[in-house]
């Protein structure tokens, strides 16, 4: 049967699922306990293949039975996006400017192979980075510590949160070849036409040259968002460049995060007991190697392209990294960094188990739970946000476990359990906390 089929199967089923639950709630189904309630509703984003079988899963399993879950949804899977002209996606973006807190599945961007197979009007853009240009907000991924699971760097036991400022440097600079002799200058030209020169390098042979920019507004809110989400869960902020050797584009980065921080964040740091520390970027990688954790490394664009992989490498498993979008506007996205997990939804779709883990969408859940709860001043939801995530890691601490992590644990005779299997012992755990 070929994967549309599939799909379209798949789809019917969910919708199955979900009138049975409503029959059930109707029909008295479900007199057990009050559920949770909520007041203002979450953004909900729903996304692509094997990453939407488990939302429904965790919704189904974890969530609805204990909350009053309530949604703005938006169905930002590919076809859809397709359907709307990606307009869902920005209809998405503007319901997290208006509520606040969103909770998103992880979607495919379409690549060519993609154009085809979902028989697609255009390759539309990454939803990723249409929601990130419109809420202008930093990510920041923080692994999920487990015992049991134990980073490679045996002192990290804490997790170490990297943000990554997005604009800017050598992902917009502007490249040269340089033949044969000549001159290499950098002009600015201003508006009334008066003009300044820097001499780049008086070539006597073929080279190569490199122009970048950044804009202190980016840097500004760059800055912003890492010391708010300091504040929002605190922690330190680590911060570094290279300034003794750029003394005008890197000091311009560490100049414009002290003037911030002085100016609106220093006493409200003090007052929390955290602290704003900048040093030299290759300082800064040395004391991170030797650190425990607990804080929040922002890096320039390239550095943190870098030590993000290297920091989510060292701490076991992508499938336990978060993701969360923090505006300087007071908007929240939260997210599994990982992707939809192609290769174990094929395999659902020919009827296979799989073992997908659900912990970092699981996370995206709670973080957006908790923060709607602190918005709205509903104690009992916070609660439940951390009881969730309690139920998870003491899950995978007990022994059970999907096959990723199986594969990597120190725990002895660890279990390993289907991706259903999974949620539902999740499931135990939780209404023992409840
Ligand atoms: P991926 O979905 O992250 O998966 C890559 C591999 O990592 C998987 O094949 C699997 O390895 C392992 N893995 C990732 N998450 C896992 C989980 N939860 N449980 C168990 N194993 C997990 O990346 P991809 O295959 O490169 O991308 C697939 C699609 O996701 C693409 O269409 C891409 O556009 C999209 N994507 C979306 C986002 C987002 O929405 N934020 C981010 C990245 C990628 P094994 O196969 O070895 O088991
Ligand atoms: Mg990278």
């Amino acid at each position: 049967m070929d994967a549309s089929r599939l799909r379209a199967m798949e789809a019917v089923r969910g919708l199955a699922v979900q009138c049975l639950g409503m029959l059930q709630a109707l029909f008295g189904g479900d007199t057990r306990m009050t559920k949770i309630q909520m007041t203002t509703p979450l953004v909900e984003m729903d996304g692509d293949e094997m990453t939407r079988i488990m939302w429904q899963m965790i919704k189904d399993e974890l969530i609805c039975p204990f909350v009053d879950l309530k949604t703005e949804y938006y169905d930002l899977g590919l076809a859809h996006r397709d359907e709307t002209d990606d307009q869902v996606t920005v209809d998405s973006a503007e319901a997290t400017k208006r509520l606040g807190v969103a909770v998103k599945c992880a979607t495919i961007t379409p690549n060519a192979a993609r154009v085809e197979e979902y028989d697609l009007k255009r390759m539309w853009k990454s939803p990723n980075g249409t929601i990130r240009a419109m809420l202008d907000g930093t990510v920041f991924r923080a692994p999920i510590v487990v015992r049991g699971i134990d980073p490679c760097v045996k002192n990290w036991v804490r997790p170490i949160t990297l943000a990554r400022h997005a604009y800017g440097d050598v992902y917009r600079d502007a490249e040269m070849r340089i033949p044969g002799p000549g001159t290499v200058e950098l002009v600015y030209t201003a508006s009334d036409g008066t003009e300044t020169r820097r001499l780049v390098h008086e070539f006597t042979e073929p080279g190569v040259v490199e122009g970048m920019h950044n804009l202190d507004a980016s840097i500004e809110s760059f800055a912003r968002a890492c010391f708010d989400f300091a504040l929002a869960t605190s922690q330190d902020v680590w911060f570094a460049t290279k300034d003794t050797i750029s003394k005008t584009y890197d000091h311009r980065f560490k100049d414009i995060f002290q003037e911030i921080f002085d100016a609106d964040y220093a006493a409200r740091f003090e007052a929390a007991g955290i602290e704003y520390f900048y040093t030299l970027i290759d300082d800064a990688v040395a004391r991170v190697m030797k650190a425990e954790g607990g804080f929040i490394w922002a890096c320039k664009n390239y550095d943190g392209d870098v030590m993000s992989d290297m920091v989510s490498s060292a701490f076991g498993s992508l499938a336990m990294m978060t993701s969360v979008l923090a505006s300087p506007h007071g908007y929240w996205e939260y997210e599994a960094a990982h992707g939809t997990v192609q290769r174990h939804y094929y395999k659902h779709l020919a009827g296979e188990e799989t073992s997908t883990n659900s912990v970092a969408t699981i996370f995206a859940w709670t973080g957006a739970l908790r923060k709607r709860a602190e918005l709205d001043g509903l104690a009992d939801l916070a609660a439940f946000a951390d009881a969730l995530e309690q139920a998870t890691v003491a899950t995978i601490e007990s022994g059970k476990m999907t096959g990723d992590l199986a594969r990597i644990t120190s725990i002895e005779h660890p279990t390993k359990l289907s991706t259903g299997a999974f949620i539902k012992a999740v499931a135990e755990d939780l209404k023992g906390r409840l």
